[in-house]
């Protein structure tokens, strides 16, 4: 009988035996217990340092997102008022990355802040987005939601819209998926009529119905090149869970509905006053869920963007500001092109004035302002570089004869 042979753990020499059995673990290794007990052991350490690591380096990123206030500051920057919108966008910002940094196995799931800012066309929402975004240094993209239809009718399936944020990031789908997208003109997707259903709406509820999905954060086939699926096209999988959505509308009429519900609830003395008091304000400011709903909004929708704000419309003072004040403000930007050309270009304060006082009347919000100084400095910008000069002045009565050279009036009031 051939005599049993004695194995021996490979990694410290101990023999087989009944209290430390050694064990074949592959060909050509045997481990003790013992051994095994203590590689098992060393493992776990190192597992949790690096769960340990891994944790540090979350929070550490949390560190590096800047603070709701610091978000403010930045905003602040380019954006003049609007500052209750400012401080919601701050809050909701900082509260998605927050979220979208959070551990998978947390007992607490933090919900998306999706938001939905309110507001007249022309005063900072698309600004307050894009700015955002330059804050982060994260993928972005404007989406009008008019553009959209229900799956299968002409126009964009909502899809769509993610293949503009793939595109803003040379189709780096994890990037994609921590950007921010905002749907302009969210408004004009609403219910088009209270009774659901004599002829189908396509490019109303139907379409609400299908951004629900993108919303709430789902895993969604995005069609490359955009516009409408079809079927031997590839589709790149996008998960919408860590998706910033902004949308904006200026919801024309809303004020109606958030009076009707102001009025409705205001009961007993002093109704008078209060209505009266409501009247003067800005509505807008009272903008609830509600008055989304009652506009043509489905629940769901209104459910998936929590955040609601309003932006107020731009008085002469605030459009004053913006001409100068923005970090890029459209004043800054033309004393950079005089300078660049050796001059100094002053604008007197009469000037300014003016400017604001035409965009004003012919009703042309901040967006105005651009084309006004654009017409005012057509013949400056032509004429100056070519001329031995180092400074140019613009004041009031410049302002005034450039404006009717250019038949600005007229233009201006055929738009
Ligand atoms: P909206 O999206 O509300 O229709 P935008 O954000 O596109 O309006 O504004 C149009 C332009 O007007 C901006 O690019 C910016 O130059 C100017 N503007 C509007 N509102 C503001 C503001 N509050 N502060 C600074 N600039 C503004």
């Amino acid at each position: 009988m051939a005599k049993k042979t004695t194995t021996f753990c490979t990694m410290c020499g101990a023999p087989n035996s009944k209290e430390n059995p050694v064990v074949n673990i592959y060909e050509g290794l045997y481990m003790c217990t013992e051994c095994i007990a203590f590689i098992d052991g060393k493992r776990d350490e190192a597992l949790n340092k690096i769960k340990e690591e891994v944790k540090t380096e979350e929070t550490q990123t949390l560190h590096a997102i800047p603070k709701p206030k610091e978000i403010n500051d930045f905003l602040n920057q380019y954006v003049i008022g609007q500052e209750e919108a400012k401080k919601y966008l701050s809050v909701s910002v900082y509260n998605h990355y927050k979220r979208v940094m959070q551990p998978s196995n947390d007992e607490v799931d933090i919900e998306k802040s999706n938001v939905i800012l309110v507001g007249p066309t022309g005063t900072g929402k698309t600004l307050l987005a894009k700015t955002i975004a330059r804050l982060l240094d994260v993928p972005f993209t404007i989406v009008d939601a008019t553009v959209l239809t229900e799956a299968g009718y002409v126009g964009e399936d909502v899809e769509s819209l993610l293949t503009r944020l793939l595109q803003a990031c040379d189709y780096d789908v994890e990037k994609a998926q921590r950007g921010i997208v905002f749907i302009d003109e969210i408004d004009k997707i609403a219910r088009k009529s209270d009774n659901p259903s004599i002829t189908r709406d396509v490019s109303g509820e139907g379409v609400q119905q299908g951004l629900l999905k993108l919303l709430e954060g789902s895993v969604v086939l995005v069609p490359p090149q955009g516009g409408r699926k079809h079927p031997d096209q590839k589709m790149i999988p996008v998960d919408t869970k860590n998706i910033l959505f902004i949308c904006g509308g200026a919801f024309d009429g809303i004020e109606r509905k958030i009076a009707a519900r102001l009025n409705t609830q205001v009961v007993g003395y002093g109704h008078d006053a209060i209505k009266k008091k409501h009247q003067r304000e800005n509505l807008m400011r009272y903008v609830m869920p509600q008055d989304l709903k009652s506009y043509g909004l489905i629940p769901e929708i209104i459910g998936r963007l929590p955040i609601l704000t309003s932006l107020d419309p731009l008085d002469k003072s605030a459009l004053r500001r913006i001409l100068v004040e923005p970090k890029n403000a459209i004043i800054r930007q033309y004393k950079k092109m005089f300078e660049l050309d050796g001059v100094k270009l002053e604008f007197t304060d009469d000037a300014l004035d003016l400017i604001v006082e035409k965009a004003v009347e012919y009703k042309l919000g901040a967006r105005g302002l651009r084309s006004i100084v654009e017409t005012i400095m057509i013949d400056a910008m032509y004429d100056v570089p070519s001329q031995e000069i180092d400074a140019f002045k613009v004041d009031r009565d410049y302002v005034s004869n450039q404006l009717i050279k250019a038949n600005f009036e007229k233009t201006a009031l055929s738009d």
